[in-house]
Parts: C-alpha cells; sequence; structure tokens
C-alpha cells in the first residue's frame, strides 16, 4: 500500500490562484488544474466533472483517463461511485474502488485499471455542482490531509463554476444556484397592498471576493475575534428581554447559541484556514458542507437547524467583514422591498420610510409586531415565503402582493407590465380620493358623517393629513407598548399623547385605554396561558385587577391634554358596572392633578368601545353615565356570532350586513338618540364602502377606520343618495336571510353608490 506524499495544499492553492488568473480558455484551465491536483497529489488520474442541466454529471477534464472521454463520459446523479458522492453529497475514500456496490465501468473512460478512488463533491449552497476525483493503480487509502485539501479545491472551484468562470450559467439551471431566473411563492397576506421594488436583504449577505489566503496565521486570528465578536452578540441577542423585537423567536436564538459555542463547527472552520483558505472561504465551505449534510436529513427539525446555521454563517461573515448587522443604515434604492426571514418592529422602524413599498419575510403572522408598523406605515406586509431568502440577491426585482399573499423575485416582464397597469389603476384612484380630500364626507342628498382614523403610533400621524380625516376616532394605546422593549414611562407616554395632540391640532382624538391580552401580548408582561385569550382577562378586565397601569396612563392622557379637549375610551366593557369603575379611576386621577395644581384639560368625555354584546343591553343605564360609545365591530362580531376574528376559515362565515347584527346596531343608535349621546363606529366595517353606507342608513354619524378606507368610503358616500337606503333597511331588518349584501349593493349602486 502507497501511503501519499501529499503536497502542500497551500502551495497547490496558490498555483490554482495563478491559473484562475490567466487569460485563457476555460477548458484549458479546467486541463491545467486536474494536472496539477495529479501531480500534487500523486495520484495517476485527476478529474473534475460537472453538473449539466438535466442533473448529468459530465466529464469536464482529466489527466490520466482516456481524453476522448471528456465531454462524452455521463453519469446520472447517484450512478457509479463518481453520482453517488454527488448523490450523498460527501467525499468517499476508498483503497479498492471496484468493489464497492456502486462502482461501474465506464469503457470510454478507459479506467479499469486504477484501484484506489477519493472523491469530493463541489459544494455551494449546499448543492452538488459536480465533483472532483483522483484515482491510483495501487491499493491506497488516502490521507485527511489529501481528502481536506480535494473539499478545498473543490470549494475554490465551486465559486468559479457559480460565477460562470468554467461553465456557461445557462448549463447550472439545475444546480439551483442560479439566481437569475423568475421566482414566484405564494406565503400569506398580511398587510394589504401592492409594490414593486428592489431587494434589500435586511441582514446583508456578504460577498466572498477573497478564496485563497496569503498568511494563514492572519487568517486564524480574524477568524478567533470574529468568532469571539459572534458568540457575545448571540448571548446578547438571547439575553435581550424583548426577543419580539428583533423577530427572531427563542427556540432560533437558542440554537443560534448553541452553534456558535460548538467547539466542532470552531475546529472545522480552522482546519479549513490551514488548507490554505482565507477564513471567509473557511466559513463558507463549512457552511456549505454543513448545509448539504442536514439537507439530506427527511426531519424538517433538522431541515429548519440548517437554515439557523446559514443565518448564523452570515452573521459570522458580516462580523469578519465588519458590516453592520442590518441594511438600515446601508445606501439604499428608492423602492426598497425588505426581505428577511423575520424581522421586530423596531428594526423596521429603522429604515428610512420615504424609501420603503414593502417586506417579505420567510416568517410572519397577521398578529406579529412587525404586522403591526407594516400596517401603519401602509406598507404590504407577505409573510410565510419558504426559501425566500435563499432566492433573493440584493437589487432582484420583486413584486409584493399583498393582498393574494404572493411575492414575485425577478418578475417575467409581462407579470410586470400586469402589476404596472394594476398599480396604474390604484394610482388613478388615489388621486381621486386625493381630489376629494378636503370635501366633506355627505351625501347627495345632505347627509353629513365624519370619517375620522383608526390610529396607534407616531407614525400614523402623518396619515390624518394626507387623507384629510377629521380627526382619530380610536387611537389603540397598547401599539406603543407592544412594539418597545419596556413599558414607557409616564414622560414617553405622555410626550406621545402630546405630540398625538399636537398633530390633530383642533380636529378630535378619542384615545382608547390599554387593550392588552388576547393577541395583543406585551413581551415583557407575563401573562399566564388561557384557554380562550380572546374571552380572558384581557383590556379593561386586567385594567382594573390592576388599576396602576391604567391611572398611569390616564396620568399621561391628563396631563398631555392640559387646556385642550380630552376623550378617553374604555375597551372590552361589558356591564355597566365596570364602565363605572373605570370612570371613576378617572375623576380620581382628574382629582389628584387639580391637587397638584396642573393645568386640567378642557373638556373631559368618557366613552366606551361596545364589543362585547352584553352591553347592547345595557346601553340605558350605560348612557346615564357614558359621554359616548364606539361600536368595535371586530370584536362584536366575533362574540355576537361566537365567530373567531382570527381564523381564516370562518372569515366570510358570517356577514356584518346580517339583518340580525343590522339590528343589533340600530338598537345601538336608538339607544343613542334617545340618550342624546354619540355612537360611533371603529371596527374595520366602518372602512368599507358599502358596509359604510349601511352604517349611515342606520343614523351612525361618525365612522372611523384604517388611514387607506377614508378615500373609498368618501367617494361612496358622496356618490349616493341615502334616503332609498334607509327605506330599504327600515323594511328588511327582520328579513330570514343570511345576509342583505346582494340586495342592499345593487340599490345602492342604482342610487348612485360609486363601490370601487
Ligand atoms: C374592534 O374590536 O372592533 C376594535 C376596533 O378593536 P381592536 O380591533 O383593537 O380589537
Ligand atoms: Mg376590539
Amino acid at each position: 500500500m502507497v501511503t501519499s506524499a501529499a503536497g502542500n495544499p497551500r502551495l497547490l492553492l496558490r498555483r490554482l490562484r495563478d491559473i484562475m488568473q490567466e487569460r485563457t480558455s476555460a477548458q484549458d484551465r479546467l486541463d491545467r488544474i486536474v494536472t496539477l491536483i495529479a501531480n500534487n497529489m500523486v495520484a495517476e488520474v485527476c478529474s473534475i466533472y460537472l453538473m449539466r442541466t438535466g442533473g448529468e454529471l459530465e466529464l469536464f477534464a482529466t489527466e490520466g483517463l482516456n481524453k476522448n472521454a471528456v465531454h462524452n463520459a455521463r453519469l446520472k446523479k447517484g450512478e457509479g461511485l463518481v453520482g453517488d458522492i454527488a448523490l450523498h453529497a460527501r467525499p468517499l475514500n476508498l483503497p479498492d474502488a471496484q468493489s464497492h456496490p456502486n462502482f461501474v465501468f465506464l469503457p470510454e473512460t478507459g479506467e479499469s485499471p486504477f484501484q484506489s478512488l477519493m472523491g469530493v463533491p463541489i459544494l455551494r449552497d449546499g448543492l452538488c455542482l459536480g465533483v472532483i476525483v483522483v484515482q491510483n493503480k495501487t491499493r491506497r487509502l488516502y490521507d485527511e490531509e489529501e481528502v481536506e485539501a480535494a473539499q478545498t479545491i473543490a470549494m475554490v472551484l465551486a465559486e468559479m463554476v457559480a460565477s460562470g468562470d468554467l461553465v456557461s450559467p445557462n448549463e447550472l439551471e439545475e444546480t439551483g444556484i442560479r439566481r437569475d431566473k423568475p421566482w414566484r411563492a405564494k406565503g400569506s397576506a398580511i398587510a394589504d397592498g401592492v409594490a414593486i421594488g428592489l431587494v434589500v436583504l435586511h441582514e446583508p449577505r456578504v460577498k466572498v471576493e477573497r478564496l485563497i489566503a496569503e498568511d494563514p496565521e492572519a487568517e486564524r486570528a480574524r477568524l478567533d475575534r470574529a468568532v469571539s465578536a459572534l458568540r457575545s452578540s448571540v448571548d446578547e441577542m438571547v439575553d435581550h428581554e424583548d426577543m419580539d423585537l428583533l423577530g427572531d423567536t427563542k427556540e432560533v436564538l437558542e440554537a443560534y447559541r448553541m452553534f456558535a459555542n460548538d467547539s466542532g463547527w470552531l475546529v472545522r472552520l480552522r482546519e479549513a484556514i490551514s488548507t490554505g483558505l482565507t477564513a471567509e472561504a473557511a466559513v463558507e465551505r463549512v457552511q456549505s458542507e454543513t448545509r448539504a449534510r442536514l439537507m439530506r436529513h427527511t426531519d424538517p427539525y433538522l431541515r429548519e437547524r440548517a437554515h439557523d446555521l446559514d443565518d448564523l454563517a452570515n452573521r459570522l461573515l458580516r462580523h469578519l467583514a465588519g458590516l453592520a448587522d442590518t441594511a438600515a443604515g446601508a445606501a439604499l434604492p428608492d423602492d426598497v422591498v425588505l426581505v428577511a426571514r423575520a424581522m421586530g418592529p423596531a428594526e423596521l422602524l429603522d429604515y428610512d420610510r420615504t424609501k420603503l413599498k414593502a417586506v417579505a419575510l420567510e416568517e410572519g403572522s397577521p398578529t406579529s409586531h412587525v404586522a403591526i408598523v407594516a400596517r401603519a406605515l401602509g406598507i404590504p406586509l407577505v409573510g410565510r415565503i419558504e426559501n425566500l431568502v435563499d432566492q433573493a440577491d440584493n437589487g432582484n426585482q420583486i413584486v409584493v402582493d399583498g393582498e393574494r399573499g404572493e411575492v414575485h423575485l425577478r418578475p417575467a416582464p409581462d407579470v410586470v407590465t400586469a402589476y404596472r397597469a394594476k398599480l396604474a389603476v390604484m394610482a388613478q384612484r388615489e388621486q381621486e380620493y386625493a381630489a376629494l380630500r378636503d370635501a366633506p364626507a355627505v351625501t347627495r342628498d345632505g347627509a353629513l358623517v365624519a370619517l375620522n382614523l383608526n390610529a396607534g403610533l407616531a407614525v400614523d400621524l402623518p396619515h390624518l393629513d394626507e387623507t384629510g380625516a377629521a380627526g382619530i376616532g380610536l387611537f389603540r394605546t397598547e401599539l406603543p407598548f407592544m412594539i418597545t422593549a419596556r413599558l414607557p414611562n409616564l414622560k414617553q407616554q405622555t410626550d406621545l399623547y402630546n405630540r398625538v395632540l399636537d398633530v390633530a391640532g383642533e380636529r378630535p382624538v378619542v384615545f382608547r385605554t390599554l387593550d392588552l391580552g388576547g393577541d395583543k401580548v406585551l413581551p415583557y408582561m407575563h401573562l399566564d396561558a388561557e384557554e380562550n385569550p380572546a374571552m380572558g382577562w384581557r383590556a379593561i378586565r386586567i385594567s382594573l385587577d390592576r388599576p396602576a397601569l391604567l391611572r398611569y396612563q390616564l396620568r399621561a392622557m391628563i396631563a398631555a391634554a392640559a387646556g385642550r379637549s380630552l376623550n378617553i375610551m374604555f375597551p372590552m366593557i361589558a356591564e355597566v358596572a365596570e364602565f363605572a369603575q373605570a370612570r371613576a379611576l378617572l375623576d380620581q386621577e382628574l382629582k389628584r392633578a387639580a391637587a397638584l395644581g396642573q393645568t386640567l384639560p378642557l373638556s373631559v368625555r368618557a366613552g366606551t368601545m361596545v364589543e362585547v354584546p352584553s352591553l347592547g343591553w345595557s346601553l340605558e343605564p350605560l348612557l346615564a353615565i357614558a359621554d359616548f360609545i364606539s361600536l368595535g365591530t371586530n370584536d362584536l362580531m366575533q362574540f355576537f356570532f361566537a365567530s373567531d376574528r382570527g381564523n381564516p376559515r370562518l372569515g366570510d362565515r358570517y356577514d356584518a350586513l346580517s339583518p340580525a347584527f343590522l339590528r343589533f346596531i340600530k338598537a345601538c343608535v336608538e339607544a343613542c338618540r334617545t340618550a342624546k349621546k354619540s355612537i360611533a363606529v371603529c371596527g374595520e366595517m366602518a372602512g368599507r364602502p358599502l358596509e359604510a353606507l349601511a352604517l349611515m342608513a342606520l343614523g351612525i354619524t361618525q365612522l372611523s377606520m384604517q388611514p387607506h378606507g377614508i378615500g373609498p368610503v368618501k367617494l361612496a358616500i358622496r356618490s349616493v343618495e341615502l334616503a332609498p337606503l334607509r327605506a330599504f333597511l327600515e323594511t328588511h331588518l327582520d328579513d330570514p336571510g343570511h345576509s342583505l349584501r346582494a340586495d342592499f349593493r345593487a340599490l345602492a349602486e342604482q342610487h348612485g353608490a360609486k363601490l370601487g
């Protein structure tokens, strides 16, 4: 048995680099590379097979086999030893290759006299692009350094293949490394809207330019420094009191920590450097091999961990390159579509708002905090797109369809044209709406309604002027609590409410006190798990049981409204006594402010959301002590019909325009009329044109909605005659059917309604 005189791997790499720098043909380069490797490893044969379109491995160059076989000898993935290496994406080292069960003889290569074989896959991003094989006539077990050296060369070759240096990129389709083909994927629609823009990877991907090291000692030192910086940053993330702000789940962060501290990983990285690679190239090589190994598993948990390792390797590369963790501070294009695996609300707010067009994520859910911010910013967000980050490159064109929950990456021209047309129609409509900005929301027969805005974050405030809303009908104060790391203190709350009132000026603002619990969770506040959180310990129930938080909030509102009007609304009131208790807390805080000599608000009105049907049967006593009510139809519908508002299966099951629900609303309107108290609607229903007309026809004169609802609702109102709609509802509320929608719509259109 011959043992090798393994050449100096670093020297080998340097020669390889020299070959790559020469101006010569791709074939000539490959021919010289195989000769170089064969000489260096004292092998009689060295061959390079590359994966062709269609998944066949083709002999591209050989030293030692029959040259006529080049570009003629082919193997399927899995066929023969070369195919076996490609299929399993791992090296083989066989002193007696012919006794291996997968050995096949290719007569055209004339390889029969060769006994030993060592081969390694050419991997990139965990995908196999080809195989390098060395063979000897004698029985020989190649030593570990030789296998290592071959893997290092394979890594360098992989980069050359991927950059199109060796094979035309068109021949690489099946390897999946081409990121220039259109790619379309469906996920879930999380925030509405459509946008066309350019991909900006939220976590920048480092392109490894330098593969071969000049000074391995220096590379090792760089690696050690970067690994220790990575470990501290991962520790910091795990210990961060609010992981949601970073968008990552605890499970993922724990996996990062585990991998970052895995000594085997560090050993493999160091070994790769000792073969002559730069620290960056070593990270890529080890990552590619690990990924290939993990991706062979069918266990979804392990495949998911491959993702975590990718993230971690990227983080390490960023440490090596001295790059920031996110692209927020980088120079950005004018139409940014952020692409990330996950993202936190504060991270999204770090980006220049004027440039953000959309967000596309591999994770994300409708109730995630990043979704709340995306909606406030008025940009579409699509989530749950598998493999998105892998597929996308910075600068790729991308369409985000927040209505269908789809993304089109590198879209074909006809897709772009179709979406441009859609955007043009939307822009045209926006123009129509913008033209109505200062016009009153009045029907053709003179019925007037106030169109207000639902808001909750400082980033919502510009919408007031943009939409021409009459005021803020619902300010959801829990949102700022949800997207910060800790409970906002009294000053921070006062400052925010002050700012809201400043921006609103003469326009009225209704602040709703904290509506926590259910799907609105504070990361820093522990709530026990409940079987039915939507009907659980939430909103006013928490506030009354633990009044300190509510009193603080009321204090901040009173201070902010000094010398101005203050409207406060309590959420999820189910019985009059709860409202009385909440109002008593407000009175107590007002007294306290007076005793301290503070300037008090000019006027204070206290009202309640009607979200629990029981309150609809308590309106007379309620209105004796409440100044106004606002129907929160999102929760009201879910409790009225016992139908979870977050369950997509039930989304269309019950209709807000059903006779029963409209009768309920009508009863509320009448009770308010009798009590001479005001009534508004602030659920999603208010922002839909047809529903808005129905609400008006029932006597509602105040609607509060998302910013993009105002234009379409105003257009519908200004184009219609209300009297016939009123008459219709007067006679149809006792109908037995599922919904009045179809008839009501037909009638509204008949009387001029433009419903978009
Ligand atoms: C509602 O329930 O209709 C409402 C406006 O409140 P939220 O959507 O914040 O629960
Ligand atoms: Mg609600």
